[in-house]
């Protein structure tokens, strides 16, 4: 393979790569096909102790900068995430699967976004003065100190950014953990910080499976939790947090609806659908995958979905051509497996894919079911994977509370021409990233994040500064202390 995906070193602490062999061998595999790309370790004590004490140094450093300073440091860094693209996008695709068609505009340019915006902030990070009638007083909006991230294995690059860029600007300084799966991405995160001038220590990056976010989790020494991952992980790691009182910020996983009215421009709502269920091979929290058609064009809206499926390039994903890469892991393929066959026993009908391809690499056809019903498990549980599930509704105050008959809230879509129609229904559904005549964009200026199990907190916009800062209140009295006696 011409492209070096072995790291020099599993861990980016303190400025510099360190090694530790003593951890358990975490084996990464290129999804498309199968090899193993790289092997790194996961953290030991040691290289957790080396990624605390190095942390809080740096947090104190980096919190005596003034906000102007720090931002610098974010927005150089972003510079250099979008002069290195091209190989950070070949790398996350290494990482992922994900094809080079996406991963070249979505990944390390978003990282890139997160880090300029929030470098754009850094400087205006301010209190407010408040009258008090001759007395007075002032806040003072302040760091949370060291902040842990958890990712999942879908964005790692992105996600690695949207936690890390608004952690720093507010003067925090973050341990970045990436999932077992996908290891690599995180490190080049780091590297460049360091390189765009962040001191040494104050975004490090470790290794490790589940328990090393627990060790990171119930550390005392850490102030703030910031997990991407499914619900089930977000309860365990929301309640830890809690013991020690911690912060915490929730990305979690969702089953969002995508509304098709009647009067919809059929071609845009097929177009987001195809983009809110197979982008990523299906791998994406916001995705629409519950697609209510009303039934006037059900017939017209399977027929456009069917032939727009013709342009399905499923193959290499290092082929700029291609845009249906493999699953993420064998794993993650049996998963989606598993509920395609549910969807069939269920009585759903299959209208495209259903297949595994032969040979090598965890590949699965991009799959569409009708006359999906709300009580299939297809259509209740988060399947993460290509798979279409359209269901059919005659009324809107119907299909909203069907809509909302679910645990998750992430996100929903409303397709309609009438407008009235599309705020009151975006108005009544439960989710905490919508859209209207589109589906799953996520600009850094917008907050993102789900309601009820589907999360806590929002990133990205001015929003995530609230989740990663504090006030301080003061009062200041400008007489004599009035006391009982
Ligand atoms: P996951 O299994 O929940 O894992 C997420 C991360 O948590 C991984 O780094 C995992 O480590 C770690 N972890 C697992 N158990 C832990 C524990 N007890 N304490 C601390 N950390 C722990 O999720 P995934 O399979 O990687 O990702 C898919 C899920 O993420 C889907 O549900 C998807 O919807 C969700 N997601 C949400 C968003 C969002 O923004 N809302 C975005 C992307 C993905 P290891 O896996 O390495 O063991």
């Amino acid at each position: 393979m011409a492209y070096d995906t072995q790291p020099k070193a599993s861990h980016f602490v303190d400025g510099a790569y360190l090694e530790d062999t003593a951890g358990e061998l975490i084996e990464v595999i290129y999804p498309a096909t199968g090899e193993v790309i790289a092997r790194v370790y996961a953290a030991t004590d040691a290289v957790i102790e080396a990624a605390i004490t190095s942390g809080r140094r740096a947090q104190a450093q980096w919190a005596a900068m003034s906000g102007t300073e720090r931002g610098r440091v974010l927005r150089r860094a972003a510079d250099i995430m979008r002069e290195r693209n091209h190989e950070l996008s070949v790398l996350e695709t290494f990482d992922t699967g994900k094809p080079l068609q996406e991963t070249l505009v979505a990944d390390a340019t978003s990282g890139a976004d997160a880090l300029e915006y929030f470098g754009g902030l850094a400087g205006s990070l301010t209190g407010e003065h408040v009258n008090l009638g001759g007395d007075w007083g002032y806040t003072v909006r302040e760091p949370l100190g060291l902040c842990v991230g958890i990712g999942a294995w879908n964005y790692p690059t992105q996600i690695a950014c949207w936690k890390g860029a608004p952690a720093l600007a507010c003067g925090n300084a973050m341990i970045f953990k990436p999932s077992e799966t996908t290891p690599l991405c995180a490190l080049k995160v780091a590297e460049i910080l360091h390189e765009a001038g962040a001191p040494a220590g104050l975004y490090n990056v470790i290794q490790g499976m589940g328990a090393v976010g627990g060790k990171l989790v119930t550390e005392p020494r850490v102030d703030k939790v910031s997990l991407t991952g499914s619900v089930p992980t977000g309860r365990k790691v929301y309640a830890a947090a809690a013991e020690g009182m911690k912060h915490v910020t929730m990305e979690l996983g969702g089953k969002s609806p995508l509304i098709v009215f009647e009067d919809a421009e059929i071609d845009n709502a097929v177009g987001g659908a195809i983009n809110g269920n197979f982008y990523s091979t299906g791998q994406v929290c916001s995705n629409g995958t519950r697609v209510f058609v009303h039934s006037s064009i059900k017939d017209a809206f399977l027929a456009r979905l069917k032939g727009r499926m013709a342009g399905i390039v499923m193959g290499d994903p290092q082929d700029e051509a291609t845009n249906i890469g493999p699953m993420v892991s064998q794993r993650q393929r049996d998963i989606v497996e598993g509920y395609i066959a549910k969807g069939k026993a269920e009585g759903a009908t299959l209208i495209a894919g259903g297949e595994t391809p032969e040979g090598a690499g965890f590949y699965i056809q991009p799959t569409v079911f009708a006359d999906v019903t709300d009580e299939m498990t297809i259509a209740r549980e988060e399947i993460f994977g290509p798979v279409m599930a359209v269901l059919t509704f005659d009324d809107e105050a119907e299909v909203i509370a069907r809509a909302n008959a679910t645990e998750f809230g992430l996100s929903a879509g409303v397709f309609t021409r009438d407008i009235s129609r599309a705020h009151r229904v975006i108005g009544q559904l439960r989710a905490g990233s919508c859209f209207i005549n589109s589906y799953n964009d996520a600009p850094v200026e917008l907050p993102f994040g789900g309601v009820k199990a589907s999360g806590v907190g929002r990133e990205n916009s001015k929003a995530a500064i609230e989740h990663y800062s504090q006030l301080k209140s003061v009062y200041v009295r400008m007489g004599d202390v009035e006391a009982a006696f």
